[in-house]
């Protein structure tokens, strides 16, 4: 590798730590070994060590209809910024600007409690949205909602509760997509009528019902 690459490679890494996803993800995007990632860590975080353990799946990033409504604004977003992109490779300098906006639009919603989707859940999520094994579903209400395949959640609409087909998950969906103000006036609703509620957990079908619906 030559100086210029291993140059970028090192702002990559230094962008990603300072975003905030762990370290594991830093090394798959710049091959950097997990040592040095480790001390470069430290070095940013004032002396912190990184957090290690097993990441969390998308499934588990959504699993109320709470978390489909943030994962659906963050991958709205994530999709009006990076376009096309996002469906080929995960869009890193899409990633970190959806985020900022994701976090911009819940402080505008009031809302304090910090996210159940941090730097390395919404990386998950647009990891998935790549790999196909989250899709975004458009609504006839205008909303269009993320679906984690494996999750067996019931794929309804977090807004209206419509059972909608198909997925959307091309660069054709990129510009159905494109304008998120549907989810954003949704999770704003959302957020104003769920204040005083507790998140309660979505109805869950079996897998083939989920592949092949009637
Ligand atoms: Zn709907």
């Amino acid at each position: 590798m030559n100086r210029l690459s291993q140059h970028a490679q090192m702002a990559l890494a230094i962008k990603l730590i300072v975003f905030g996803v762990r370290t594991s993800i830093v090394q798959l995007h710049t091959g950097i070994s997990a040592p040095i990632l480790r001390a470069l860590y430290r070095e940013i975080n004032n002396g912190e060590a990184p957090v290690s353990g097993q990441m969390a799946e998308s499934d588990g990033v959504v699993s109320t209809r709470q978390d489909v409504i943030e994962a659906s604004l963050f991958l709205n977003l994530y999709v009006h910024v990076g376009t096309e992109t996002v469906f080929r490779t995960i869009n890193i300098d899409a990633l970190i600007r959806a985020y900022g906006l994701f976090l911009e639009f819940r402080a505008e919603a009031g809302l304090v409690a910090v996210p159940k989707i941090g730097p390395t859940e919404a990386w998950i999520l647009v990891r998935d949205l790549r790999i196909r094994d989250l899709s975004l579903r458009s609504c006839e209400c205008g909303c269009t909602y993320a679906v984690v395949h494996k999750h067996r959640l019931l794929p309804r609409c977090p807004a209206c509760g419509a059972d909608n087909e198909p997925a959307i998950n091309s660069s054709e969906g990129a510009t159905r997509v494109g304008r998120p103000t549907s989810i954003v006036s949704s999770a704003r609703a959302f957020f104003a009528d769920e204040a005083d509620r507790s998140s309660k957990p979505l109805s869950f079908r079996s897998v083939s019902t989920i592949a092949n619906p009637s």
